[in-house]
């Protein structure tokens, strides 16, 4: 196998697949490329939710649940409550699946889970500029960072949309 940017790397259709992949003209070898895992999670307290003001790009300064990408060797729940410890120093029990969100032009999958906090023990970690708690009908919509972000509490919290569309109408 030649290192990933070895020039002998040719863009072919390999036996049997329906589309371009990048092969070793040396060994064979097929880069595919297939789209990253992301874990996150929406994170209540009692009534409220907990976000995080990013403080790494992209979107520096607006607000997303906790998720990154989940790292090989641990499972999507323990990468959810791993990035929920790096991100917002909370820990967190998971209690639900709220969904699986494709962005293919992205080349992402993002697990969603449902989660709370026993207490209200938080604060920002290195990723993040500040972390809080937002009452169900005073989440900043217009300051979420992805569209992730929506569609997860519109899963997790169904009650609080006809609300959100009123207030952003
Ligand atoms: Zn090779």
């Amino acid at each position: 196998m030649s290192a990933p940017d070895s020039s002998n790397f040719r863009r072919v259709i390999p036996d049997g697949d329906d589309r371009l992949r990048r092969v070793c003209g040396d060994c064979g070898f097929i880069d595919y490329q297939n789209p990253k895992v992301v874990v996150g999670a929406i994170v209540t307290f009692e009534d409220q939710i907990l976000l995080c003001r990013r403080a790494i790009p992209p979107r520096v300064g607006y607000l997303t649940h906790p998720a990154g990408h989940l790292e090989r060797g641990e499972t999507a729940e323990e990468g959810a409550i791993r990035e929920c410890w790096e991100e917002a120093r909370a820990r967190i029990q998971i209690h639900s699946l709220i969904g699986v969100h494709s962005t293919p032009e992205a080349g992402v999958v993002e697990i969603i889970f449902g989660a709370r906090m026993m207490e209200a023990a938080f604060g920002p970690g290195p990723e993040s500029q500040d972390v809080a708690l937002y009452r169900l009908d005073a989440v900043p919509l217009g300051e979420l960072a992805f569209p992730t972000t929506r569609w997860g509490l519109e899963r997790a919290i169904p009650a609080a949309v006809p609300r959100w569309h009123a207030a952003n109408a």
